[in-house]
């Protein structure tokens, strides 16, 4: 048997030919016989039973009858036709009915032989019927591999109008396991299988194609799944040290004056342990000759920005710039206020650039950053445009990353020949090992220990028709002193119906807080910038009690005084942003409250999501849940969804076996870097590279 069969196209296949080798390209994305081989099951059913029409149920599991088909007939019905066969195992009598696909059905089947049908039966007038079954003669049953438990193959509706159904695909593999002998090359090296007792390649594909019990299909989905893991883990962590060996960077190798003197006499407070140790990561980076590419996550609140600041001071004192980028104007605003006042009279220059600079001040900025007298630069996106030249940039931080797209990250990087640093920080956690796998290029610091002496943030979920009650708390705060947000859901600023809330809620909170005893604030996103800006002022000043706001204020804004957040529709929001509304409030010595209100109608994700942050303030135990319920493609935001490709692990379910899968991987890479001793990985991470570009998907 000619060894390189598993590479040769699929159309070769005894059964396939150019038709159907075509249907599978287009369909599945299959083009060898390899990639057959690793078209892995959605399902499995257990064919161990038959049924007899008689004791159908109305449950519409699938079922697998043996019988005849009586006659065929085409009933002309309003959008186009349907075929309908009579189909008698003897005692009873059903339907089999096809939408699609017909002519191929007319053409082969064949009346009065008997076949094996399965799949699933509905009940309508008095009748049992089954759309679409996957039939096999049974002579040919018969013949086949004696297997319980079936595979179910992916499937698309043009596959199946095709004739590829899943009965033909199991066919296709079973002839491939014939032309292969099953004989596979080893994947993985012997002391993996050894240790991990993992089942050898061969047993492996064939019980994920033809399970021989339940136990070898587990053993086979976990060999498969970290064999997927490891490669992914290996080619990731590869990525990584070419990264650092290729991509030159300044070397900061002095911890100087500004550093010293703000560390001794500037700090407002001790550094938790985290900030410490984050602190100590980033230094390691910046001493180097390769260029600092890391993520900095901290729940909200866990102190980022003191960590940016004194990063940018390393960065000063060797004599470079440094810039600090955020999302909103008002975000860019609170940095630099902030920023200025921790570095008082240190003698740091710092600017702030924004949309809303005017032309006169955007030109002194510019002159001042290329001549270098400008130290830290702060702004939103406006950073990025072409006019801003530094003198020396050495140090870029992004905050709240989620907020920007990859290109704008690599925007920042091209501005220099040899590149900043980039600190990208970042709120909404990752669970550390799914972030390894979805950023391969970037290094993690995670700060996971708050400031001493916060009280946790109390939550509840209230309906809409407690409103009342809710309005005499938040009285009952104000009298206290303290300061409220009402946020509502604007997801879309362009949502003329949630501007109709917006506005109907705020009239009526006006309404029952009435001038002068009450003022409030509002801002939305149909606001022109300055009076935003004002709006918030007023706020953060405290001269305003209640803040009703768009989710505009849900990132980073400051304002220790506001100790209640009450979020409107609550059920509308994603756990990430009601996790990130939550963390306005519970910033000073007060206790905190966060109230979600919500209508009574909530399906059952909603509900999974209020429950959780009624039960949890732990940003990654939300993230965890937040992953479950969406996935780490909607996590990650549009632009990295479907980020990795995965035939048979899930990230989320299969987590303990990629953190297992690599561990594995970092020891090999340790030990022999090159896999000069492992010829079966190295020709195997060889072949991945080749065919898949894997860095495709990941930023
Ligand atoms: P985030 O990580 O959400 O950006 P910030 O950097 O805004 O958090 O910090 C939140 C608040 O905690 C700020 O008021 C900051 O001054 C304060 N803070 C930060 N670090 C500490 C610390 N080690 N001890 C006490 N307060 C701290
Ligand atoms: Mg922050």
């Amino acid at each position: 048997m000619n060894p390189n069969i598993l590479q040769s196209p699929i159309a070769y296949l005894k059964g396939v030919g150019p038709n159907r080798a075509e249907t599978l390209k287009s369909e599945l994305g299959i083009e060898t016989c390899q990639d057959l081989l690793h078209l892995f099951p959605n399902r499995y059913i257990d064919k161990t039973q038959y049924y007899k029409i008689t004791q159908l149920q109305r449950s519409s599991a699938d079922v697998q009858i043996i019988g005849k088909i009586i006659n065929i007939r085409t009933v002309e019905q309003k959008k186009g036709k349907r075929l309908v066969a009579k189909f008698t195992d003897g005692q009873g009598e059903m339907e089999l009915v096809w939408f699609r696909g017909q002519k191929w059905i007319r053409e082969n089947l064949i009346i009065n032989v008997p076949y094996v049908i399965f799949g699933k039966t509905n009940w309508f007038n008095g009748t049992f019927s089954m759309p679409h079954p996957d039939m096999e003669l049974l002579e040919d049953h018969k013949k086949g591999l004696k297997i319980g438990m079936q595979p179910v193959y992916p499937s698309t509706e043009k596959l199946s109008n095709k004739g590829i159904t899943n009965r033909v695909v199991g066919k296709l593999i079973q002839q491939l396991f014939i032309e292969t002998k099953g004989r596979f090359s080893e994947t993985l090296s012997p002391k993996i299988l050894t240790e991990l007792n993992l089942l050898p390649k061969n047993e492996a594909l064939f019980n994920i194609h033809f399970p021989k019990n339940q136990e070898l299909l587990a053993k086979a989905q976990f060999r498969l799944k970290f064999e997927e893991l490891f490669y992914i883990q290996l080619q990731l962590i590869v990525k990584n040290m070419l990264h650092k060996q290729r991509i030159k960077g300044y070397s900061f190798n002095k911890v100087g004056l500004l550093f010293n003197e703000f560390y001794k006499n500037h700090l407002p407070f001790d550094l938790t342990n985290a900030q410490k140790r984050v602190i100590k990561e980033i230094r390691a980076d910046l001493g180097s000759n390769a260029q600092m590419n890391r993520l900095l996550q901290g729940d909200v609140g866990s102190g980022k920005t003191i960590v940016a600041l004194m990063t940018m001071l390393l960065a000063i004192d060797n004599g470079f710039q440094a810039c600090l980028m955020a999302p909103t104007e008002i975000l860019a605003n609170q940095h630099y206020t902030g920023i200025k006042e921790l570095l008082n009279d240190i003698g740091v220059n710092i600017a702030l650039l924004t949309g809303s600079v005017k032309k006169r001040d955007r030109k002194i900025i510019h002159d001042q950053l290329e001549s270098g007298e400008l130290h830290i630069l702060i702004g939103t996106h406006a950073l990025l445009e072409d006019k801003v030249q530094y003198k020396n940039l050495g140090l870029a931080i992004i905050d709240e990353q989620h907020r920007f797209g990859v290109a704008q990250r690599a925007k920042l990087w091209h501005k220099n020949d040899i590149p900043p640093h980039i600190l990208v920080m970042t709120a909404t956690p990752i669970p550390r090992t799914l972030a390894m796998s979805l950023y391969g290029d970037l290094d993690i610091s995670t700060i996971d220990e708050l400031p001493p002496g916060r009280k946790p943030i109390k939550t509840v979920h209230r309906y809409d028709s407690n409103r009342l009650k809710v309005f005499k708390f938040i009285r009952d705060e104000i009298k206290k002193g303290r300061q409220i947000y009402v946020v509502y859901p604007l997801i879309q600023e362009s949502e003329a119906l949630d501007y109709k809330d917006l506005m109907d809620g705020y009239e009526s909170i006006v309404r029952d807080f009435p001038m002068p005893e009450y003022q409030i604030s509002i801002v939305h996103g149909k606001m022109k910038p300055a009076d935003k800006d004002y709006e918030m002022d007023r706020f953060v000043r405290g001269e305003t009690q209640i803040m009703v706001a768009t989710t505009v204020i849900e990132v980073g804004v400051n304002v220790p005084n506001a100790s209640v957040m009450i979020i409107e529709s609550a059920e509308r929001f994603g756990l990430s942003q009601l996790h990130q509304l939550r963390g306005r409030v519970g910033r000073g010595a007060d206790q905190s409250f966060c109230i979600l209100m919500t209508s009574h109608k909530l399906s059952s994700d909603s509900k999974t999501r209020l429950e959780t942050m009624v039960r949890t303030t732990d940003g990654f135990e939300i993230a965890e849940v937040d992953l479950k319920l969406r996935g780490p493609g909607d996590l990650m935001g549009t632009q990295q969804s479907g980020v990795l490709n995965l035939k048979i692990a899930d990230l989320i379910k299969d987590n303990e076996i990629l953190k297992t899968a690599r561990y594995y991987a970092l020891t090999l890479l340790k030990e022999d870097s090159l896999l000069e001793h492992h010829p079966a990985i190295r020709h195997t991470y060889a072949q991945i590279v080749k065919h898949k570009n894997i860095w495709n998907y990941i930023s």
